[in-house]
């Protein structure tokens, strides 16, 4: 579907104020197509026209419960009554770090506000816990927008350089080329690389910064054995290892991917899923790597963090997810993945759905399977972004990124999956015949 007149003329608006239209540059579609919404329930989001989309972008992926849930809001509404910064520990502050660790099994937990926010505290105390400078990063890994890690997110292929010696890419301009001597690139999924980088480097790596699935690249799998490789090179080396769970946390498992692979993390990131949406992301770690936080060793924190209504939020939230929402969501996205699975089969078009059930990917390629970042570029994603632009015709909304996996709430419902499917089916009729 078109979106119409009072969407083009309110995104007007927004662009007289805000660069472009919009608070995050992930968000602009275009001048005539980014789109102003106006309300969102469960899984389904409305435009200023009132167009309605089937939602699996769920704002990049925290809506693990659906918009505007009932217990969440009511949790939130019921805090918000009694105050919401003290700057000073309180219940909910308690009671979800509680939740935290019982679903996830980490020793202790300090929040922030925003995924950016979390990788960059936990690369902060992996720095002071070994007294080493340099990070391991992976090409086509997303961790947030600070310098450290805004390297070879999404580069463009041509400039990537060999694979043994990847080349670093500043995502964008404004990141001081200089902080690249603090980062190593090395490609997902391959033992010998990372062994080799290890071996010549390790006195000076403090940690290895991971997604354990590259929810920012199709989400990608490790393959067997291989994040059981990496703790062990990581103990082997006394190398602390961070799992960032922003996209993966109480979503792939309740014990996020920790619990998916059964590989524990010294230090794991978290934020999207745990609000269902309410600004709050965590750090959490083994406890003598987080007893570096007080003043003097290693400092962590801000006015925000752990306020009142993201922690209520996240009370809310962490309960649904524990008393069963995520087998809703595994269900949609079982579904889904093989209805679409089978039309690529009937079809006889090379292409596969790949990921966890609860955020999987579609890829086109004529390979069986893809490892890594290098493997994703040199997938089919233009008739993919094709499919996406016809996909919202027929309102379906994934993200417009051929990277970004489909989320999936409870909300969504064996219906729902149908419609999706459907829609696939007709998008990529009209796109490949
Ligand atoms: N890490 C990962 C794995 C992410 O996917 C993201 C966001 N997509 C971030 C960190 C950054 O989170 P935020 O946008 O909340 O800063």
């Amino acid at each position: 579907m078109e979106s119409g007149k009072k969407t083009r003329e309110m995104f007007k608006r927004a662009q007289n104020c805000m660069p472009y239209g919009v608070t995050s540059n992930y968000r602009y579609w275009g001048d005539d197509k980014s789109l102003v919404l106006k309300e969102g329930k469960g899984a389904y989001v409305w435009d200023q026209d009132d167009n309605k989309y089937l939602d699996y972008r769920l704002g990049f992926g925290p809506v693990i419960l659906g918009h505007g849930y009932a217990s969440v809001v009511d949790e939130v509404t019921r805090a918000l009554r009694r105050g919401n910064v003290f700057a000073m520990t309180h219940e909910y502050e308690i009671e979800a770090a509680e939740k935290i660790k019982k679903l996830t099994g980490v020793d202790l937990v300090r929040y922030a506000n925003s995924g950016t926010e979390a990788t960059m505290h936990a690369i902060r105390i992996a720095r002071a816990f070994t007294g080493r400078n340099k990070i391991i990063k992976f090409e086509g890994t997303y961790h947030g927008l600070h310098d450290c890690v805004m390297w070879s997110t999404w580069p463009p292929f041509e400039a990537v350089g060999f694979r043994n010696s990847p080349v670093p890419i500043a995502q964008g301009s404004g990141v001081p080329q200089m902080i690249s001597e603090l980062v190593m690139l090395v490609p997902f999924n391959d033992e010998e690389l990372l062994e080799q980088k290890i071996k010549a480097n390790w006195g000076d790596v403090a940690c290895i910064i991971m997604e354990p699935v590259m929810g920012n690249c199709a989400s990608i799998m490790p393959k067997d054995g291989y994040l059981e490789f990496v703790r062990n090179i990581c103990d082997q080396f006394g190398i602390v290892l961070i799992f960032d769970e922003v996209k993966t946390g109480f979503r792939i498992a309740k014990g996020g991917a920790q619990e998916y692979f059964n590989v524990q993390a010294d230090l794991v990131t978290y934020a999207k899923a745990m609000g269902n949406g309410f600004p709050i992301a965590a750090i959490g770690g083994k406890k003598d790597i987080m007893a570096g936080l007080l003043h003097g060793h290693v400092v962590q924190g801000g006015t925000y963090t752990g306020n009142v209504v993201a922690t209520a939020a996240a009370c809310a939230t962490l309960d649904e997810i524990e008393n069963g929402a995520l087998e809703k969501v595994k269900a949609h996205g079982e579904k889904l993945k093989a209805g679409i699975s089978k039309i690529f089969q009937q079809r006889g078009i090379a292409g596969f759905v790949q990921g966890p059930d609860a955020m999987p990917a579609i890829v086109f390629s004529e390979m069986e399977s893809i490892s890594d970042f290098r493997d994703m570029a040199n997938t089919d994603g233009a008739t993919y972004s094709k499919i996406i632009w016809k996909l919202f015709e027929k309102g379906v909304m994934p993200d417009t990124g051929v990277h970004e996996p489909w989320f999936i709430s409870a909300s969504h419902t064996d219906s729902d999956a149908d419609i999706a499917i459907g829609a696939f089916e007709e998008a990529l009729t009209e796109v490949v015949g």
